[in-house]
């Protein structure tokens, strides 16, 4: 089989298309045929080994995929049936997405939800599950489209662009922020009514600022997620899920002591398999056709070494979505 193949040298990360025998894919009680694999941020940086990723080499990337059973060892697969993977610590522990085929335990598999296609799903991938796990938080926290506009940073990146799309069609009202002014007419087709340039929410603020959002989504962190919060309205939640601008909080307590602010933090990895299922449902009812036009580019398995380099010089915008078969 074809696979991104990742080796480590001196301490660096050598990543190259290879022939790989299938008999030395990991054990596991489910043999997949992938078709489809998705670029995602962690992928990008596994791949040029810009962070500490891979915990075991030699790894095969790619944190999600979707296809078809070749063999199961698992009643609750059959042979042929469609099938999709995010998370578990695939691509990074486990081989992953980015071969012909993947051998997995039965535990990690979502069956193809009905109204879905493999391609489609693999549009949406870990970022757009982890969009709507995003959504739920906010839900969840009382953040209805009528309490106030909510945010959503690095709005053009997969996960953003996701949130964007899936607040816009529940009927909130979505400011976008992004580093990119290029991108701000697909921001707009998305459904963010307002757009903030990054640099806007970038510079140290005070510890409270005017309240403006009823709730947000970010996928930076940093100084950016610290402004968020000293702007969140009475009550707002904020849904933090990503680290693109950095991995601190420069911030302070005063908006979760005098505001009631909650920020929920945001796992895809390990979320429990009902809760999953319930996400993949929910964007297949919110998401409109026009989302799976918009949103993505597709490569094919030769080029996903450049294009990691290029989604992390912030040369992407959506989903890059990987046909391997
Ligand atoms: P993308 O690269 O597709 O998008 C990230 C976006 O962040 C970019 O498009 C850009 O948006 C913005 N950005 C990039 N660099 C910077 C920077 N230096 N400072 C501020 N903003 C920046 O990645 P994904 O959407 O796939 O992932 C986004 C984040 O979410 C990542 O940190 C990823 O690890 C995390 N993630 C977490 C998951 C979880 O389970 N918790 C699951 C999936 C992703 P723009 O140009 O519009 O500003």
């Amino acid at each position: 089989m074809q696979a991104v193949v990742l080796e480590q040298h001196n301490g660096q990360t050598h990543a190259a298309l290879q022939s790989v025998d299938p008999a030395r894919l990991p054990p596991g009680n489910v043999t997949v045929d992938i078709d489809w694999s998705g670029l995602n941020y962690k992928d990008a940086l596994a791949i040029t080994g810009r962070g500490k990723i891979v915990r075991a080499f030699p790894m095969v990337p790619g944190i999600d995929f979707a296809g078809r059973v070749h063999h199961s060892e698992d009643p609750r697969f059959h042979v042929g049936q469609a099938v999709i993977l995010t998370g578990w610590g695939v691509g990074e522990m486990h081989w992953g997405g980015m071969a012909e085929q993947a051998r997995v335990t039965g535990d990690w598999l979502v069956p193809l939800p009905e109204g879905l296609d493999a391609r489609r799903a693999m549009i949406i991938g870990t970022a757009g599950l982890t969009a709507m796990l995003c959504v739920m938080a906010l839900q969840e926290g009382g953040v209805t489209p009528e309490a106030g506009p909510v945010l959503v940073s690095g709005a053009s990146g997969g996960v953003g662009s996701t949130a964007v799309a899936l607040l816009h069609a529940l009927g909130y009202a979505v400011t976008a922020v992004s580093g990119r002014p290029q991108t701000y007419d697909y921001l707009r087709q998305l459904g963010a009514s307002e757009i903030l340039s990054r640099a806007e929410l970038s510079a140290p603020g005070r510890p409270l600022e005017k309240q403006r959002w009823a709730g947000a989504v970010d996928t930076v962190g940093g100084q950016l997620l610290a402004n968020v919060l000293a702007q969140s309205r009475y009550g707002g939640v904020v849904a933090t899920c990503g680290l693109a601008g950095g991995a601190d909080l420069p911030g302070s307590v005063m908006p979760f002591i005098l505001r009631n602010v909650r920020l929920q933090g945001i796992d895809s990895v390990r979320a429990p398999a009902a809760r999953r299922l319930s996400a993949w449902r929910q964007i297949i009812k919110i998401l409109p056709h026009s989302f799976y036009k918009n949103v993505s580019s597709e490569i094919p398995l030769s080029d996903v070494i450049l294009a990691a380099s290029q989604l992390l010089a912030n040369e992407i915008q959506g989903r890059t979505l990987v046909k391997v078969r």
